[in-house]
């Protein structure tokens, strides 16, 4: 039978015919705060459903091993069915967000290394930081999925700041989420958009991200919008 098995704060995830595929729905729907600040968007689901396509198809074709499969409909894709792993895995260039507020440092800072840092991915208890001594007290993921995890990563922020460089935009930092399919490959899963990640226009240093909705900058749909038209001037839109 196919069924809603997840409603999330940004997608839904519904069974298939196939056990190993799910259908992903993208919603216009916009949290911040851990679901505390909530809003209706129209239109938010198709564009963060097209940005990610774009991407991860993008990341698919550069060999980077991930749950996509195919574009399905404005605001529907299929993927291939992971457990996922309960972490954040976030990588950072320049300083921002958290970072700027929890060590008191202004935003804008290049670090000569990226940061790496990852986050227990659990609602209820806010998504607390975890190190990588506490991820092996609690068994989250093996030492060695780990660093699999981290050089995936690692690959993903060459690709992609090279690909939003192009586009006049600076990839200031991104979450990314990783699953192991049945038979215990780690692939990279959930999805990339201005949702999870923090771009900020090369010129003019505009956010051009969540934060426009986290910090009430303004109208969130027309800045998604650009960095879609502005993705969509560099790569292939035949495999959407
Ligand atoms: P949240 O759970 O934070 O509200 P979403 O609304 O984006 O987030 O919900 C999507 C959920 O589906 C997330 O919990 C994510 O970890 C999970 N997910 C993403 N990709 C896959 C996949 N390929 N297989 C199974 N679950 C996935
Ligand atoms: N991020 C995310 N989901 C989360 C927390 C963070 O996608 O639950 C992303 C966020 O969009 C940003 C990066 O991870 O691109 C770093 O976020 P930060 O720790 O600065 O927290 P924030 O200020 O976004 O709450």
């Amino acid at each position: 039978m196919v069924e809603m098995i997840y409603a999330g704060k940004a997608k839904q995830m519904w069974s298939t015919e196939d056990p190993e595929i799910l259908r992903v729905v993208y919603l216009d729907q916009a949290t911040a705060l851990n679901g505390k600040k909530k809003d209706q968007i129209k239109g938010k689901g198709q564009i963060n459903n097209e940005i990610s396509s774009l991407i991860f198809t993008y990341l698919n074709q550069q060999k980077i091993p991930t749950h996509f499969i195919k574009r399905l409909s404005t605001t529907e894709e299929l993927v291939k069915k992971v457990e996922i792993i309960p972490l954040e895995m976030v990588t950072r260039n320049l300083s921002a967000g958290h970072f700027a507020s929890r060590y008191g440092v202004k935003e804008g800072i290049r670090f000569i290394q990226p940061v790496e840092e990852t986050y227990y991915k659990s609602d209820e208890l806010d998504d607390p930081f975890i190190n990588e001594s506490q991820i092996a007290a609690l068994n989250l993921v093996s030492s060695k999925d780990l660093l699999t995890m981290w050089q995936i990563s690692r690959r993903v922020n060459e690709l992609l700041s090279e690909l939003f460089l192009q586009i006049n935009l600076q990839l200031v930092d991104y979450k990314l989420e990783f699953g192991r399919l049945s038979d215990g490959t780690v692939i990279l899963a959930d999805e990339f958009s201005p949702d999870n990640c923090r771009l900020w226009d090369l010129q003019t240093n505009r956010h051009m991200d969540k934060d426009v909705y986290r910090r009430d900058l303004g109208e969130l749909t027309p800045v998604y919008e650009e960095v879609l038209h502005r993705l969509q001037t560099v790569l292939n839109k035949e495999e959407q």
